[in-house]
């Protein structure tokens, strides 16, 4: 059974346990991060972990919660997890914060557990495989309703219910839109479209999670020299004209999107700058390349 870190200690993972009554359980009052780390040339590194770690801190101040460890520490309580699950290399990292309180009533009552988690999850193939996706009806709620920005566990209701609906109706993937009908995003990816050389992606006012995959994808685009990025506002019907179509997420890495709507995405097969972005993102990873300071930590 694998270890988790959970209440402060290092324990099997069938001893982590809740009870039923718990608040995150009730209302969703949690919040988490996904981060990956490779089985690089020269052992395993972590990515971007400190950045992720940086978001769980700004969640945490939102949502009230204490979290006493620094992004630092974090990144390392998750080295010593990854060492102590015997280095699998290629794995993904759930750290949890949630509201641990027994007591019925969704106030934001004190009291909060730290657990984080690994699971062993080889990287997708190269090139990636392809999706359809479709428009979903489900759309992004807005932030003024919710903090948008924000990893909340009980948000995340937008995203299962949209790609259910969207896996139901036989697409692979889905495109959530925002109240004001602009493209925001996946259920769990930010959206790249690519016109011509021109790279776009839909901003933070388009109620997004921005996600730290497309961070690092604007800033590479920024250095190609062939290629001008812009984040704008993105008009469904605009995604029909687009030469390629890819989402991107920790999880999900890059994922060409060939179809919409049943429609065909330029070619209708993987474009070469989506191709390419998937190569270059994992040469980045694994430490093929040089990545800027701080983005690759080794276990
Ligand atoms: N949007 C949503 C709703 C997500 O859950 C994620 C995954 N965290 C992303 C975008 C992509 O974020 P990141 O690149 O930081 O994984």
């Amino acid at each position: 059974m694998p270890t988790v870190y959970f209440e402060g200690h290092f324990v099997d993972e069938r001893e982590a346990m809740v009870p039923v009554a718990t608040h995150a359980l009730q209302y969703g009052t949690a919040i988490f991060e996904g981060i990956r780390s490779y089985a690089g040339a020269g052992g395993t590194l972590i990515f971007r972990p400190d950045d992720h770690y940086a978001r769980f801190h700004r969640n945490a101040t939102l949502m009230h919660m204490e979290l006493p460890q620094s992004p630092r520490e974090l990144t390392e309580l998750t080295v010593e997890l990854l060492r102590r699950n015997g280095n699998p290399g290629d794995a993904y990292i759930r750290p949890l914060l949630y509201k641990s309180s027994t007591k019925i009533g969704a106030h934001l009552q004190p009291g909060e557990t730290l657990a984080i988690l690994t699971f062993v999850w080889p990287p997708t193939p190269l090139p990636p495989e392809t999706a359809s996706a479709t428009f979903s009806h489900w759309r992004r709620f807005p932030h003024q309703a919710c903090p948008a920005g924000a990893k909340i566990s009980g948000l995340y209701v937008n995203s299962a219910l949209a790609i259910d609906e969207s896996r139901r109706r036989g697409f692979d993937q889905t495109i959530l839109l925002s109240m004001t009908g602009e493209v925001a995003e996946g259920y769990g990816a930010n959206i790249f479209a690519v016109f011509g050389n021109k790279v776009v992606t839909p901003p933070d006012s388009a109620d997004i999670l921005p996600g730290i995959t497309r961070n690092t994808l604007i800033h590479h685009f920024q250095e190609c020299s062939d290629l001008t990025v812009t984040v704008e506002s993105i008009v469904p019907d605009r995604l029909y004209e687009a030469d390629e179509l890819f989402l991107c997420g920790t999880g999900l890495e890059i994922r060409p999107l060939v179809s919409l709507e049943g429609r065909p995405v330029g070619s209708g097969a993987i474009g070469p700058i989506t191709e390419a972005t998937a190569r270059w993102y994992r040469s980045l990873v694994t430490g093929a390349i040089d990545a800027p300071g701080g983005w690759l930590v080794p276990v």
